[in-house]
């Protein structure tokens, strides 16, 4: 089956979650179908197979597609996580959200200086967290190869945000 046409049907949209007044787009019946889930890893990687060392997944619904990704290519994960959860010494970067802010972090060193990295996630709204996650493994000496995403979320300007700096790979959009 088709990636793009997997990720329409299988995405379950939920009023006010996590708050009154979103409208939250929930994904994880992609994960739980077997054949989908293959699916949609492959296709998400497929712009860039071959140019990559290791996957980059944002917490936490980033890590299960990193870690499909990862598997199917025989690829590294690398994980970019929210503040506080990594030992050690971490690089951090803020980012605003619409109310406060919020820090990802990653640990340095993991992989040689220049190695090439995919980011991935599960869907790109405004573009803050990608953001963000492409400084933080700018920082750590490594080269962002792209974006990818099941889903991005249009009228939020998340691609134009992240497009002067690496391409942007989404499976489907939604309004
Ligand atoms: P952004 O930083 O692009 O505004 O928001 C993207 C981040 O928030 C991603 O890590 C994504 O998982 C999460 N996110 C924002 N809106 C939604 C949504 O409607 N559904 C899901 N599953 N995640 C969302």
């Amino acid at each position: 089956a088709d990636a793009s046409a997997l990720v329409d049907r299988l995405t379950a949209v939920v009023a006010d979650f996590p708050q009154p007044g979103i409208l939250f787009r929930d994904i994880t019946p992609v994960f739980a179908d077997a054949e989908a889930f293959s699916v949609v890893c492959a296709a998400l990687s497929e712009p860039f197979d071959g140019s990559f060392a290791a996957v980059a997944g944002i917490e936490a619904r980033g890590f299960a597609l990193a870690g499909g990704i990862g598997a199917q290519t025989g690829t590294g994960v690398l994980t970019v996580r929210k503040a506080g959860k990594l030992p050690g010494e971490v690089l951090s970067e803020s980012y605003a959200l619409e109310y406060g802010e919020a820090t990802i972090e990653l640990r340095p060193g993991q992989l040689p200086r220049g190695s090439r990295v995919l980011v991935v996630d599960d869907v790109l709204a405004t573009g803050g967290t990608a953001e963000a996650s492409i400084t933080l493994l700018e920082r750590a000496g490594y080269e962002v190869v792209g974006v990818a995403v099941l889903l991005e979320l249009d009228g939020l300007a998340g691609r134009d945000r992240l497009a002067s700096r690496v391409p942007v790979h989404a499976l489907a959009s939604a309004p």
